[in-house]
C-alpha cells in the first residue's frame, strides 16, 4: 500500500493505474462505515484509492474542526488489512495553497437541512470532492448512504459538471444495536451511547407507521418528535424531515420515494441519521 501525500505524486501514481479506479474519499479516523465502503469499491474495481483528510472548508467557525477526531497510524492498518493500493493524504496547506480561491457551490438541494444548519458546509465539500475527482480521476466514487443529502449534492455536481465517473450510494453500516457508524460516536459517554439510539428508533417508527399505510407527513414527523423528545439526554433536535429523495423538498404527503432525516444533537455531539422509504 503506498501511502501519498502531494498531489503531484498522486497523479502520477494514477497515470500509471491501468484498469478501473475505485475511489472512496473519506476524513479518516475509521470504521467499518468506511471499510464497506472500500469493500464495495474492491468488489467492482482493479484499483482501489482511498483519501484521508479532514476538509477544513467544510467546518464552520462553530464545528469541530480542530477537535475532529484523528488517528492515522489506525487508519493506515487498517486499509493495509482491506488491500487497498493508494492511500491519498494531503495536507490542508496541499489542497488549500495561499491565495486559492475557487468554489464549487450545488444550489438548491444544498438549501435545506444540513445546509440550512450549517451554512457553507456543502461548498466544501463540492469543491473538496470536485479537486479530489480531478486528482484521482476515479472510474466510480463511493459515497455513504449515512451522509443522505452529501450524496444528492454530490450526484448533483457529477450531472451538473458532466464529470466523467459515476457515483455509487453504499447502504448505511450500523452497530448491533442499530447505531450509524459515525467518527463522532467517539465523543458519546457511555450514558449518551444509550441515548444515541433515538435516533435510530425514532426512524424505525417512521418506518413502521409508512409501513402500516400511513402517508401524511405531518402525522410520522410528529410521532418521531415526540418520541426524541422523551429522552432526557437528547439536548436539541436540528430537523426531523420526510423529503423528496430526489430534491430534498419538504413532503406534506408520502406518494414518491422519501428520506426521513434526522440531525440531534446528543451531549456534545450533534448525530445524523436516515433511512429511505419507498424506493
Ligand atoms: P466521513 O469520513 O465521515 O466524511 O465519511 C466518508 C464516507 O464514509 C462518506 O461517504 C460517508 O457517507 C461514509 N460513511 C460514514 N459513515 C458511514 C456508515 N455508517 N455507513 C456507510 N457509510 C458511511
Amino acid at each position: 500500500m503506498r501511502v501519498l501525500h502531494s498531489i503531484a505524486e498522486m497523479k502520477e501514481a494514477r497515470r500509471k493505474l491501468r484498469g478501473s479506479v475505485g475511489f472512496v474519499p473519506t476524513m479518516g479516523y475509521l470504521h467499518e462505515g468506511h471499510l464497506d465502503l472500500a469493500r464495495v469499491a474492491r468488489t467492482d474495481n482493479r484499483n482501489i484509492i482511498v483519501s484521508i483528510f479532514v476538509n477544513p472548508t467544510q467546518f464552520g467557525p462553530k464545528d469541530d474542526y480542530t477537535s475532529y477526531p484523528r488517528d492515522t497510524k489506525r487508519d493506515l492498518t487498517m486499509l493495509k488489512s482491506e488491500k487497498v493500493g493508494i492511500v491519498f493524504m494531503p495536507s490542508a496547506e496541499e489542497m488549500y495553497p495561499p491565495r486559492y480561491s475557487t468554489w464549487v457551490d450545488v444550489e438548491k438541494v444544498t438549501e435545506r437541512l444540513e445546509g440550512a444548519i450549517r451554512p457553507g458546509h456543502f461548498r466544501g465539500v463540492a469543491t473538496v470532492v470536485a479537486k479530489l475527482f480531478n486528482i484521482v480521476e476515479p472510474t466510480k466514487a463511493y459515497f455513504g448512504q449515512k451522509d443522505a443529502q452529501q450524496l444528492v449534492v454530490i450526484k448533483k455536481l457529477v450531472a451538473d459538471l458532466n464529470m466523467n465517473l459515476e457515483v455509487i450510494a453504499v447502504p448505511t453500516v450500523r452497530e448491533p444495536d442499530g447505531l450509524a457508524m459515525s467518527s463522532r460516536n467517539v465523543y458519546l459517554d457511555p450514558e449518551e451511547r444509550k441515548s444515541a439510539l433515538v435516533l435510530y428508533k425514532a426512524l424505525t417508527l417512521a418506518q413502521k407507521l409508512w409501513r402500516k399505510g400511513e402517508r401524511n407527513a405531518d402525522v410520522i414527523r410528529s410521532e418521531m418528535t415526540s418520541l426524541i423528545q422523551n429522552e432526557p439526554r437528547a439536548a436539541k433536535i436540528d430537523y426531523v424531515s420526510i423529503a423528496n429523495a430526489e430534491t430534498l423538498e419538504e413532503l406534506k404527503n408520502i406518494d414518491r420515494p422519501a428520506v426521513v432525516s434526522l440531525a440531534v444533537k446528543i451531549g456534545k455531539p450533534r448525530l445524523i441519521d436516515n433511512i429511505i422509504l419507498g424506493a
